[in-house]
């Protein structure tokens, strides 16, 4: 046991008792099941695996990990609020976040009563090293929040200074790679092994496109595993949505047809924009949406929307931006064109 991972965990965390439920005490498939109060009749009567063993075994198989050092997550959202629960003590600890970024980091800290220091990205939306310098002996910060891809920003989080961090900083490190399958960059789970306090955030909603089902992946150091088993609701992935996606992961070749697909397309969103007088600058993205800056994003975002296209308006965490997803051929082409026609009307507010 490493007890420093321990010494991280909450008291009251550290001497739960878990709940055993029936598929905890008699784990064989074969039998009279009459131990979980299910009804003998209908499809789905009985209680999922809580462990998701399954499932867990093709994505370790497709991601190049060990499933023992995988938790599956109610979304990687479900993983967010662990952590906290797990090692933050609510108005006495804290966790620290790299703005701007996913905004679920602090609704999650708001909801555990535990106070998330910020730090703003510098002009390229990297970790400045020199502001971080004084958090990392700061024993209270129990949770790091890294998004790489960055969300809403785009780019990767340089690897070395994620690994200066992770030499340093003696509580929780959080690399969340919900965008990884979009991008060149090798994953941080091939690095588990060198970091105990290293959690990685991976997800079956945006490269996979399953955001429907609501499946999340942590992947971490078993003594950490250990107390994610603890804390989790017992059935967190119903049976259908682990059914569902062991069928969607199973055609791996549709997958990198997809990806493939959506980053040309992106290419041609981006070269498309960049001929645009409105356009001002298209932050480098490894993910599947781009942040642009123009000239007026209140306007042309409203301008999109009387139109019926929908683009996420940023302006309010990164002056005159839009992020914009990228979507099919078709639907690219449509943003294209109305982008072209505001762009035309050069009287337009867009300008003013
Ligand atoms: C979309 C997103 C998630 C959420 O993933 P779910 O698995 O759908 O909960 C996590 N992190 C970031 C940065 C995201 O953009």
């Amino acid at each position: 046991m490493n007890s420093n991972i321990t010494a991280l965990v909450r008291q009251n965390i550290q001497s739960l008792v878990p709940y055993a439920s029936a598929r905890d005490e008699y784990k064989g498939n074969e039998g009279v099941f009459l131990d979980a109060n299910e009804n003998p009749f209908g499809l789905t009567n009985r209680y999922p695996d809580p462990y998701q063993k399954e499932l867990k075994q093709v994505i370790a198989d497709i991601k190049n990990i060990d499933a023992a050092n995988l938790f599956l997550g109610n979304g990687s959202d479900e993983a967010i609020d662990l952590a906290y629960r797990i090692f933050c003590e609510p108005k006495q600890d804290k966790a620290l976040a790299f703005t701007p970024t996913y905004g679920m980091y602090e609704v999650y800290a708001n909801i555990n009563n535990v106070d998330l220091y910020t730090l703003p990205l510098n002009d390229l939306f990297q970790i400045d090293k020199a502001s971080l310098t004084p958090y990392l002996q700061d024993n209270s910060i129990k949770l790091m929040f890294i998004c790489s891809p960055n969300n809403p920003t785009g780019n990767v989080i340089a690897t070395e200074t994620i690994e200066w961090i992770l030499a340093n900083f003696k509580g929780i490190v959080i690399v969340d790679e919900a965008y990884i399958d979009f991008s060149n960059s090798v994953s941080w789970t091939q690095r588990l092994g060198d970091y105990p306090n290293l959690i990685i955030l991976q997800t079956l909603s945006k490269g996979w496109g399953m955001a429907g089902l609501r499946i999340g992946m942590a992947v971490m150091n078993q003594e950490v595993l250990q107390y994610f088993n603890k804390v989790k609701s017992p059935y967190n992935i119903s049976q259908i949505n682990q059914m569902e996606a062991i069928k969607v992961l199973s055609d791996t070749a549709a997958f990198d047809q997809r990806i493939a697909l959506l980053n040309q397309e992106k290419a041609r969103v981006i070269e498309e924009l960049n001929a645009m007088a409105m356009t001002k600058r298209i932050y480098p993205s490894d993910a599947n949406f781009i942040l642009v800056e123009v000239t007026n994003a209140n306007a042309v975002y409203s301008q999109l929307i009387d139109k019926q296209i929908i683009v996420r308006n940023r302006h309010s965490v990164v002056p005159n931006t839009l992020r914009i997803s990228i979507g099919t051929p078709t639907e690219n082409t449509q943003l294209i064109n109305t982008l072209k026609q505001i762009d035309n009307e050069k009287e337009s507010i867009i300008y003013r």
